[in-house]
């Protein structure tokens, strides 16, 4: 158990409040200062559920109100260990946002019209159950598909579609971190790091991580330890982010050359010999490579490193600084620190250069070989797999895989993709490929996240194509909009889920809990369901998906409703105590004695900690006998990695396999946005259009209002060389045309960002077509969207943010108006055909307003989208591979089905 801090010494004060006092805590009334009015408090610790990093969550629930008064950090969260960033209290923000969905929703009039009405939960479960259930004993299991932005959970939904026999689960990793998976996972199976920040003598950040990066509280503070203890950080960044500006390095590298970088780094370390060749030689898969790739050559380890040496030889130092376009003397810098800090090497990519780029998987292929020939791979101040500092329990009564595989979501020609190719469904229905009958949207706005929204919208609004789309959401979004029912889905304190990430080198478990329901079942209250405790009638989707599984099966003749019947009593649903109580009961290892040396069960424990730690200092896993690991030369069994050779596979065997023999090795390739490739002496340039803002959520911070008021712009980045060539300076409107249309936004000069590349951050943006309903009036536009041809969109801001009455008094204080620039809709789809991933970066062509434009203006040509998938899809080398394959065994997917329908 993380332990939890107490008393500062001499000052008589405590950190955080004493688990033994959680159930009657008393503070005084800030708002009540001067006087000294106290308030007791029921503390019940939850997980924020407002990013990746699953940080821990105290809730202040006041015992006379039975509100919510307030959210602080969970001291007893080994990976946040009571810290978290501004979006985490923000939590009661969305609690209690006057414009929250509060009720199931049905839509009334045309899909997309905006017309709803208040239904029972009974009411849409029955209904989308009964479509359900006739869709699966129809045969059409492929028609049902359920489209996931973030999970918030770890593996119930799994289970759920594994019992409904469905290969229906589509996520949002495809415009997310497809490529740094693939890189990662062609190297060692696993597809991403888990760095040791804290003991690391050396940093190297692809992008603003510290301040915005995937598990970004609980990394922070954890690069903080390291630089206060003496580590230096370099940053990688076009952009001169508040982590470049804490960083002792920055490199603002060409976008997409990065991979020539960490080639070139790579070259200096052979040539200093700064290789632990002990770890090279025990772990790299040379002898597959060299029997394979160079059967001519001598079969020796010291030929091999030969071969890397060749390999390597055109990496130069003055090649990589023109085609990076930093100076040599920031190479050989950072090599050096690279080859002094050796096994304390730590480095960290996701999303950034690889998400940006055609060919960006080998920003992290080609990054992972540093640490191969550093040998800082699970070593005290190195990096591991993220999946040694994971933890997975086991879900109750799990269902066998099924058989089954939707080609909607894994097509022929992207058989090495990671993971489905969810942002192209438009085109695949459009196509004629395939329908959806019954479509989920889950924490997920595809309208407004994924690119060419548009096409989103002509989708949806098409019931040929998607029958009935279901919205399960907190808030309410652009894709909401055009769903046939909106069920409202509860924030971090609101429902039920577990979680485990790689925080540092340690695991741990963590459980969210809806707040209120426990507060008040400590008072002795009961709830049948979630939604009973809850703001208005507000659930969780663990209930949720328990009930809409009876009501699919309600007598029980398709075989699904026997895997959600109570263990105790099948005659009615499990409940959620019986399930995770089952779970932190038998498989979590140290749990039950840990919570019977406090006198609890563990479902007792959890809900008392909301968290708990399972091991802490996990290094060197691949060195551990392990019964099926890898036999070693020296005769021992080893635990190995999870490639298919057990090792570290520098030349990947599955990629020349399946027709990418160039691409087998850590290479570089010329990203769709190469400089060089761009008329940058006229008026093309790069757009980034992926960086993160701290302080915001991609689409569910609408309706919090403190982080609203902290970050509400929403400018282009341009330097002043680019702003004196153009003609343009700050507060200029131009036009940025892409190759599907233009959007019109305002420029803000600044040295921040190199020259060439111009920058506008995502999360901004949002719209509503209505006042009052459709979107929150803290964050979003009211909008007029008009089709001015067959295929041609033109949405046109009517008015930006503006105060408004409500029953929060602070609605009528907003002060801010900028609700930025859907700049998404106006992108084309870019299909990395290796890994799948969205290309987000942009060649765009910047041109001052033309007289009728206006700030916020999007014009997108669908069409044009549609002609440019296709481009992309001629780029791809379809399935199947060897075997008859549709897609590697090995290589990682959600919900593996059985080995037979792998096969064509
Ligand atoms: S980093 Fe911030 S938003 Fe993410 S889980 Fe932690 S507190 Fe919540």
């Amino acid at each position: 158990m993380t332990e939890i801090p107490r008393l500062i010494p001499g000052s008589g004060l405590t950190n955080f409040p004493p688990p033994d006092r959680w159930d009657d805590w008393q503070e005084y009334d800030a708002r009540a200062w001067p006087e000294k009015v106290p308030h007791s408090y029921r503390l019940v610790p939850t997980t924020c559920f407002n990013c990746e990093s699953a940080c821990g969550l105290l809730a202040y629930v006041d015992k006379e109100s039975g509100d919510v008064r307030k959210f602080e950090g969970n001291p007893a969260h080994p990976g946040s260990r009571g810290r978290n960033c501004a979006k985490g209290p923000a939590t009661l923000n969305q609690m209690y946002d006057p414009e929250r969905i509060l009720y199931p929703m049905r839509r009334v009039g045309e899909r997309g019209s905006g017309e709803w009405e208040r239904i029972s939960w009974d009411d849409a479960l029955t209904e989308i159950g009964t479509r359900i259930g006739t869709a699966i004993r129809e045969g059409r299991h492929d028609e049902i598909m359920y489209h996931v932005g973030r999970p918030g959970e770890d593996g119930f939904m799994d289970r759920t579609l594994r019992a409904w026999g469905v290969d229906g689960h589509n996520s949002h990793t495809n415009i997310c971190s497809s490529g740094a998976r693939t890189g990662y996972a062609m190297w060692m199976g696993w597809d991403r790091p888990s760095a040791d920040f804290a003991n690391a003598d050396f940093i190297l950040l692809l992008s603003s991580h510290l301040e915005t990066g995937h598990y970004f509280n609980p990394h922070a503070q954890r690069i903080m330890e390291g630089k206060q203890a003496g580590a230096k950080l370099a940053t990688i960044d076009p952009r001169l982010s508040n982590t470049a500006a804490m960083s002792d390095y920055w490199l603002s590298t060409w976008p997409g050359t990065e991979p020539a970088l960490f080639l070139a780094i790579a070259r200096l370390l052979l040539d200093w010999d700064a290789v632990d060749h002990a770890f090279v030689k025990r772990w790299v898969n040379w002898r597959e490579t060299m029997a394979s790739r160079f059967p001519e050559l001598p079969q020796t380890y010291e030929e091999f490193v030969a071969v890397l040496g060749r390999v390597h030889e055109r990496y130069t130092t003055d090649w990589a600084a023109e085609e990076c376009g930093i100076e040599a003397v920031q190479i050989e810098a950072v090599a050096r620190e690279i080859a002094r800090a050796g096994s304390r090497f730590a480095s960290h990519t996701w999303r950034s250069t690889g998400s940006g780029n055609l060919g960006g998987w080998q920003a992290a292929r080609t990054l992972w070989l540093l640490h191969v020939l550093t040998g800082s791979i699970g070593t005290v101040g190195g990096t591991a797999p993220s999946a040694w500092d994971k933890f997975k329990p086991e879900h109750w009564n799990m269902p066998p895989p099924h058989s089954r595989w939707n080609e909607l979501l894994w097509p022929a020609e992207y058989p090495l993709a990671h993971h489905e190719m969810s942002f192209l469904l438009p085109y695949f229905t459009k196509e004629g490929r395939g329908r959806v009958d019954v479509y989920f949207t889950r924490v997920y706005n595809p309208v407004w996240t994924n690119p060419d929204g548009f096409s989103w919208m002509e989708m949806l609004t098409d019931p040929a194509r998607i029958g009935m789309h279901v919205a399960l959401t907190p808030t309410w979004s652009e894709s909401a909009w055009f769903a046939d029912y909106v069920l409202p889905m509860g924030v971090g304190s609101e429902r039920h889920d577990t979680h485990s990430y790689e925080t540092h080198m340690g695991q741990w478990l963590g459980f969210r809990q809806p707040v209120l329901r426990v507060a008040g079942e400590r008072d002795g209250k009961t709830f049948a369901r979630t939604h009973e405790a809850n703001p208005g009638e507000v659930w969780e989707e663990t209930e949720f998906w328990i009930d809409l599984s009876w009501k699919i099966d309600p007598d029980g003749s398709l075989g699904i409703r026997r895997w959600f019947e109570s263990p105790s009593d099948p005659s009615r649903p499990v409940t959620v105590d019986e399930y995770y109580g089952w779970m932190f009961e038998n498989s979590v290892p140290g749990l039950p004695e840990r919570a019977a040396s406090e006198g609890l069960d563990p479902l007792g424990f959890m809900r008392k900690y909301g968290a708990v730690e399972i091991a802490r200092d996990i290094y060197q896993v691949h060195e551990r006998e392990a019964p099926d690991g890898l036999r070693m030369e020296d005769g021992s069994v080893r635990h190995g990695f999870q490639s298919p050779s057990k090792k570290l596979e520098w030349w990947s065997e599955t990629m020349h396999d399946w027709g990418w023999e160039a691409e087998a090795i850590p290479t570089y390739l010329e990203s769709h946005v190469h400089w060089r490739k761009l008329d940058l002496a006229g008026n093309e340039r790069i757009l980034l259009p992926i960086f993160r803002l701290p302080t915001l959520i991609h689409t569910r911070s609408g309706n919090a209002k403190y982080l609203y008021e902290i970050s509400h712009g929403h400018p282009l980045w341009m330097n002043p060389t680019d702003a004196e060539a153009l003609g343009l300076i700050t507060g200029d409107l131009v036009r940025l045309s892409t190759d599907s249309g233009h959007f019109v936004i305002r420029v803000w000069r600044t040295e921040g960002i190199r020259p060439g590349v111009v920058a506008a951050s995502h999360h901004m943006g949002r719209w509503r077509l209505r006042d009052g309903i459709g979107n929150e009036r803290w964050s979003s536009a009211l909008v007029d969207i008009e089709k001015t041809g067959d295929s041609t969109w033109r949405l046109r801001q009517k008015k930006g943010i503006e105060p408004f009455a409500s029953d929060d008094p602070d609605s009528e204080r907003i002060w801010w108006r900028d609700a930025g620039v859907h700049q998404n809709l106006a992108f084309p789809p870019h299909p990395d055909p290796v890994s799948g991933m969205h290309a987000w970066h942009q060649r765009v062509r910047i041109t001052k307003a033309e007289p009728d434009d206006r700030y916020g203006d999007v014009v997108v040509d669908t069409s044009r989208s549609f002609e440019v998938y296709r481009q992309w899809l001629e780029l791809t080398k379809p399935g199947p591979g060897p075997g008859g394959l549709r897609r590697p065994m090995w290589l990682d997917r959600p919900i593996k089905p059985t080995e037979d329908a792998y096969r064509v």
